[in-house]
């Protein structure tokens, strides 16, 4: 049941300029909005302990030793799982090796059934999948349920399509795949970034040994048994759980033809070392810091939804997150009390709650890191926008959204990823000028744009360096749609026919 009357507080704080005639929304006191409990009810079964999935087979790890997942909004331990060390990560090289011939030779129509077949398993196991992704990370079940999950599918659906029509992909030449594929993710989308290296790397013909981020690795180990239920030969798809030492294992190993890695570019860099040399073929996706642009003839609410879907709903925790806010400067006083007006609205607190739209930080240590920034922020002289009053839960890890004004290019919060649920907003007086600010960054990773003029889409979309420009909306994804950085937020696209070349020797 809802009931949605709004409070009559005071007036959001403004940057000067025109008042808007907005009244907050607050989640106390007499006539706020107040959502009844909406808790999702599934609950999955969860083993005490999951070993490495390797050859077809849960193992344990070689060193008998073990760590904990830890759901981020209770600080409850979820389950253990191995670590993996060198000599397990050998093992899972060795399988992945050994199904190779065998993988290869399979009929490509039929690799492409099994892809289809995982996908379809997703799909029946969507709601299981989704809680344990939401418990194990953190984000709200909304966005786990509506898309990650299918998502995930989806890529499996979409690259099922293309194992047997590769040599239309690569028209007059011959795609033979890499051999074996070591595929390091990060915690922010841990199933869907593991259908998005997965799939590909499948359809193309490699077998892989995968790593989830050591904070996240249930839906990756689940979906290592999906492969087994659905027919995939033992020892085609291996996934080894550890921190970073395990990673480096995987990177360094001399078994290994290719490295797909999506996480932080410092990590990136030192894989991009790591591989210097070598015959390893390497795919990074790295960090962003990616602008939205507003300008003063946008449709304003419809781009302040698009700006909290954009950095707000995932906690700010999406590599393409749009953290940096270009407003032209007669909408910023609107964009900023609209802004105001919208965060008051949304929920922080439980992510297994449907009504939740900010669930908890992923970790204690990635906290910490937001919070390190709020400090910089402030003390370089930007203003806090703290205008969010939901109340939070006692245990976990939490981050009421907010957003900073009066921000400086040179400011940290500016320049560097924050990966959290905070914003920097800044302003601009002539297209000119929003697309140099825009392009000022060592990242490229996406980019949006907000505008009713059909002609200045164009004009500035063209010249924004961002591999995924998005013209009045953020954050969408399609299979079929490349994903990828300029500069430091790596190289090589991941999804579309781009996708499929980084697993192929043509
Ligand atoms: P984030 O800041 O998103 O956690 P990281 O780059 O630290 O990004 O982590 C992304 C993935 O890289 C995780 O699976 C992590 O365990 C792995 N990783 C961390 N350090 C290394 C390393 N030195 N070599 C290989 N993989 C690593």
């Amino acid at each position: 049941m809802t009931t949605a009357t709004r409070g009559t507080g005071q007036q959001g704080g403004q940057q000067g300029g025109p008042q808007a005639v907005l009244t907050p929304l607050s989640f106390s006191g007499e006539g706020s909005w107040a959502y009844d409990p909406a808790p999702e009810r599934v609950r999955p079964t969860i083993r005490g302990r999951y070993g490495l999935f390797i050859g077809g087979e849960f193992v344990d790890p070689a060193g008998g030793k073990w760590f904990a997942s830890v759901n981020p909004a209770t600080d409850e331990t979820i389950c253990e799982v191995g670590e993996a060390g060198e000599a397990d990560v050998d093992r899972a090289v060795k399988a992945a090796r050994d199904a190779l011939p065998g993988w290869r030779a399979m009929p490509a129509k039929e690799r492409g059934k099994l892809l289809y077949r995982v996908a379809r398993r997703l799909q029946e196991r969507a709601r299981e999948l989704a809680v344990l992704e939401t418990m194990d990370g953190g984000k709200p079940i909304r966005e786990s349920r509506d898309v990650d999950i299918p998502l995930a599918a989806a890529h499996f659906f979409y690259h099922a399509g293309w194992a047997d029509k590769l040599r239309f992909a690569f028209a007059g030449r011959t795609p033979e795949p890499v051999g074996v594929c070591g595929q390091i993710i990060p915690w922010n989308f841990p199933l869907l970034m593991a259908a998005w290296k997965v799939a590909p790397a499948l359809a193309c013909g490699n077998t892989v040994v995968l790593k989830p981020a050591e904070t996240t690795p249930l839906t990756a180990l689940v979906l290592g048994e999906i492969c087994r239920e659905v027919g995939i030969p033992a020892g085609v798809v291996n996934i080894v759980t550890g921190a970073g030492a395990t990673g480096a294992a995987i990177v360094n190993h001399p078994g290994i033809d290719k490295i797909a890695f999506t996480g932080s570019t410092d990590v990136g860099k030192l894989i991009a070392r790591s591989v210097a040399g070598t015959k390893k073929k390497l795919t990074l996706e790295l960090g962003g810091k990616s602008p939205n642009i507003i300008f003063e003839d946008a449709s304003i609410d419809q781009a302040i939804e698009g700006i909290i879907q954009g950095i707000y709903f995932n906690q700010g925790h999406v590599c393409c997150a749009g953290s940096r806010l270009f407003v032209q400067e007669s909408v910023l006083p609107e964009v900023v009390a609209k802004l105001e007006h919208r965060l008051t609205s949304l929920r922080v607190g439980d992510p297994l709650d449907k009504n939740t739209d900010v669930g908890a930080i992923n970790s204690k240590a990635q906290l910490a890191t937001i919070e390190k920034y709020l400090d910089a922020g402030r003390g370089e002289g930007a203003r806090l926008h703290e205008v969010n009053g939901s109340a939070l839960p006692e245990r976990g890890n939490w981050c009421r959204p907010c957003f900073f004004t009066g921000v400086q290019p040179s400011h940290r919060i500016a320049r560097e990823e924050i990966f959290g649920p905070v914003l920097a907003v800044m302003s601009f007086r002539t297209p000119d000028e929003a697309i140099t600010r825009a392009n000022n960054t060592p990242y490229g990773l996406a980019a949006g744009v907000w505008t009713d003029k059909g002609s200045k889409i164009f004009e500035i979309a063209s010249r924004l360096k961002a591999g995924v420009v998005w013209l009045n909306t953020y954050n969408k994804f399609d299979p079929a749609s490349p994903f990828g950085g300029f500069k430091e937020s790596g190289f090589g696209r991941e999804g579309g026919m781009h996708g499929l070349r980084a697993y192929v020797r043509v």
